[in-house]
This record gives C-alpha cells, structure tokens and sequence, in this order.
C-alpha cells in the first residue's frame, strides 16, 4: 500500500557516488527523503549502507537509458513515499574522443545516457510531482554542452541537447507548476574527472579557470539544492554555469 511521506522528496540519478552523492547528502541534511537511481549496484550497497537511514533513503539500481526499468524504480518510489518534489537528472557517462575515433556504440552510450536518460526519468516522475503541488527538475549538463571542443562530440552533444530539453521542460511544465533548470559544471573533482581528464587537461584548466583549481561536488550540490528551494521560486529554464568563471573567460575547452 502507498504511504505518502510527510517529508519532500528527491529523486537523484546517478545518486550512487560523485556530484550525485553530493546532491543527495544536501537533501537529505534538509530535510528531504531521497531516492538514489544508480546502475552501478556494487557503488549503490555502499552508499546505502554508509547513508544507514531506512525511512529517509531507498537506493534503486536502474539504467536511466532503459524505460522500464525507470518506470519500475518510480513505481518504487511512489509505493514508499507516495510523492516526488524534486528531481536531479545527473546520471552520466563521458566518452572524451574526436569524430573520427568515436564509434557508433560509445556515441550511442553517451546520448542514451545523458540524454535519453533524462527524458525518461522526467516523463516518469512528473505525473508523480503533479499529484503533489509540482516542484523542481535540475538537469545537470556541462560547460561541455556550452562550447565545442575537438574531444567531445558525443559528450557536448549530448549536454548541449540536454540544454534544449531543459528549455522545452521549463517551458511546457512552467504553467503546471514545475520548474526547470540546468546546471553547467565546469570541472569537478569525481571518478568521472580522473578518467576522462589527462594530466594535459588538468593543467590546462588549471592555467585558465579564473578561481585556479577543481569544483567540489559539495558546490554543486549546493547550487542544485537552490534552484529546488523557495528562494529559486522565480527561477525557471535557465542555464547556470557553476565552473569557477571558466565559461566568462571566452576560452576554448582544454
Ligand atoms: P561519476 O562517474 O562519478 O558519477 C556518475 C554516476 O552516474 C555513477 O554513479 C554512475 O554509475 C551513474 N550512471 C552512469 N550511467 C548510468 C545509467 N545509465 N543509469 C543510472 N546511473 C548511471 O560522475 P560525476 O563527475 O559525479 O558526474 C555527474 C554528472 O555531472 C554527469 O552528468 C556529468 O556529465 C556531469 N559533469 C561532471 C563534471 C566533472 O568534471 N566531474 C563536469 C561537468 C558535468
């Protein structure tokens, strides 16, 4: 039988580890219940057991890019809380190569992923925010959707698009009283980082970021907590960059 939870609560894809985790441990330190989709169920028992809060948190292995496994997970959701205010689409995967050495399936991988993926948890959740009194969607893409690089035509595709979809969210879900917004992270220090960024890269961000060093995932997560909350109530379809001023200083990606 549903309960229907007293608390808010969050839906976070990709909640296992990284920016994710981040997100999900501010929600919870306000007040929120959380829910952590993760196709990584090795990652996912960890951080379930290291969270240790039964009633406030439900871990759920889902792969974002497949629709059934998205409708069970909010089944899940729905049959635990009863309700969803807020969810964070970050679940994502990078594949940093040129045109000409990427091939079909990573290129397949990465729009699935990204892209896919939040149509699919969106499409899924909102009939759940609606029964409630609406709420938010955060989309997290990257400076990456924001600029072209020579290493990224499937990642800054799929964040670039990712952008779009955000628009077409904010627009059409506005009126119904969910609010939409994306966030741009510039680098951030997570596993995702260390594979895909080459001591090269890292150097080079660090030459040209004007606050000279990695974000945290800590500011992410705090910078998506705002765009949920009260003091973020006028704020719908925008694109934050969240990237220590790399993107204002007009410089291409390393
Ligand atoms: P991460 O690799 O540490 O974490 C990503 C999480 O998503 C992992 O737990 C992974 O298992 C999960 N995931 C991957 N594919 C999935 C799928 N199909 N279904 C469900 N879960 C899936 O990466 P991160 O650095 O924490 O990145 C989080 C988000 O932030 C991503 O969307 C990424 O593109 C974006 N981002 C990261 C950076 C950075 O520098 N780290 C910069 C800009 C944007």
């Amino acid at each position: 039988m549903t309960t229907h939870s007293s608390k808010p609560v969050a839906v976070i894809t990709g909640g296992a580890r990284g920016i994710g985790l981040a997100i999900g441990k501010w929600f919870l330190a306000n007040g929120y219940c959380i829910a952590l989709l993760d196709i990584d169920q090795q990652t996912l028992s960890k951080t379930e057991a290291a969270l240790a809060l039964k009633e406030e948190v439900l871990c759920l292995h889902c792969d974002v890019s497949k629709p059934e496994q998205v409708d069970a997970a909010v089944a899940q959701i729905d049959a635990k809380y009863g309700r969803i205010d807020a969810l964070i689409n970050n679940a994502g995967v990078a594949v940093f190569k040129p045109i000409g050495q990427t091939t079909f399936a990573e290129w397949r991988h990465v729009l699935s992923t990204n892209l896919d993926g939040t149509f699919l948890c969106s499409q899924a959740c909102v009939p759940l925010m609606l029964k409630g009194k609406g709420g938010s969607i955060v989309n997290i893409a990257s400076i990456s959707g924001l600029r072209a690089s020579t290493l990224r035509v499937a990642y800054g595709t799929s964040k670039a698009a990712l952008i779009q979809l955000t628009k077409q969210q904010a627009v059409e879900l506005g009126s119904v009283g969910i609010r939409v917004n994306v966030i741009a992270p510039g680098p951030v220090d997570t596993d995702m980082a260390k594979l895909v960024h080459s001591v090269a890269i890292r150097s080079d961000y660090y030459d040209t970021i004007p606050l000279n060093r990695y974000g945290t995932t800590e500011e992410i997560a705090q910078v998506a907590g705002f765009l949920c909350s009260a003091a973020a109530s006028y704020v719908n379809g925008q694109v934050l960059a969240v990237d220590g001023g790399f993107e204002a200083t007009g410089v291409g990606l390393p």
